[in-house]
């Protein structure tokens, strides 16, 4: 089984169409993937049929963008119902806000004589709602500003650097409740991404567990091979069911392509074991 559970396609902040990741999945090895784009779900019927058609088992998905204790935490959503009334209008109330946050984006980056970008960034997406700082990336790097979209979050777009907008997402226990209302099993993605300290991951993890929550990523691309180990052991410590998903956005973007990453640990109960 190589399993992938967490990608991007053009549906959100993705270079590739939902075919096309599926076809570069297939082509990797993957026989159980899931299409997890950003607040939104309009990619899932396409992924869903080319996936079959490739004869790979696949699972409707979603990363949630949330706000918890004032900073960014993601929560992707496995075998979700891609129909669900009150996910799809949680996901569109979540999407609500990115485009004037895009314009503030702009500003900011404006202030310190970096002109134009959200005009730039929207060369990027076909959506305004959809607008992600991995647009803005995608045209700082284009426009010479810097070398790629990990420098650009280093020097520009980060928490704290001069084009950084916070902004308000979705709260835990709402993107927690929607997912589970609609069928599907909530996963705390990336953890390792988080600048949380010792005191606030216990905190974040036991508010998951009060709302429902049991999955956390262990094996991402978002990880390094360090923090694959060290998130092995909290799935451990804390019970967590484990998922493992390469986090791919686009060529040349990211650690690891599609279904390329190390299998979980053996003693990990994977949490795709009750959907096979
Ligand atoms: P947003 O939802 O608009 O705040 O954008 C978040 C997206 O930016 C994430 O989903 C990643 O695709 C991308 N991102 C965040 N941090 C980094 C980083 N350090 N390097 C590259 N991409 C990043
Ligand atoms: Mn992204
Ligand atoms: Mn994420
Ligand atoms: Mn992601």
């Amino acid at each position: 089984m190589n399993a992938d559970l967490h990608c991007h396609s053009t549906v959100s902040d993705g270079q590739f169409a939902p075919a096309e990741v599926a076809e570069r999945a297939h082509a990797n090895g993957v026989t159980l993937w899931s299409l997890t784009d950003h607040d939104q779900l309009g990619g899932q019927k396409e992924a869903r049929t080319a996936a079959e058609a490739l004869g790979m088992r696949y699972l409707p998905g979603v990363e949630i963008s949330v706000t918890w204790a004032s900073r960014t935490v993601h929560i992707v959503g496995m075998n979700v119902d891609p129909e669900n009334e009150a996910l799809l209008a949680g996901l569109e109330a979540t999407r609500n806000g990115r485009a004037a946050r895009g314009v503030a984006i702009g500003e900011a980056l404006a202030a310190v004589g970096i002109p134009d970008c959200y005009q730039g960034a929207l060369r990027f997406t076909d959506d305004p709602d959809m607008i992600s700082r991995t647009h803005f990336a995608r045209y700082l790097v284009e426009a010479g500003y810097a070398q790629s979209t990990s420098d650009v979050f280093a020097r520009y777009l980060g928490d704290g650097k001069p084009g950084f907008v916070g902004h308000r997402w979705a709260k835990l226990a709402d993107a927690v409740k929607w997912i589970k209302d609609a069928g599907g099993e909530p996963i705390i993605a990336h953890p390792g991404r988080y600048d949380f300290t010792p005191v606030e991951f216990a905190a974040l993890f036991d508010e998951f567990i009060q709302f429902g929550g049991r999955a956390i990523e262990v094996v991402t691309g978002s990880h390094t091979p360090d923090q694959y180990r060290e998130y092995a052991d909290v799935a451990r410590r804390y019970g967590f069911e484990a998922s493992r998903g390469s986090d791919f956005h686009g060529a040349g973007e990211g650690r690891v392509d599609l279904g390329l990453l190390p299998p979980l640990p053996d003693d990990l109960t994977p949490v795709w074991e009750r959907w096979l």
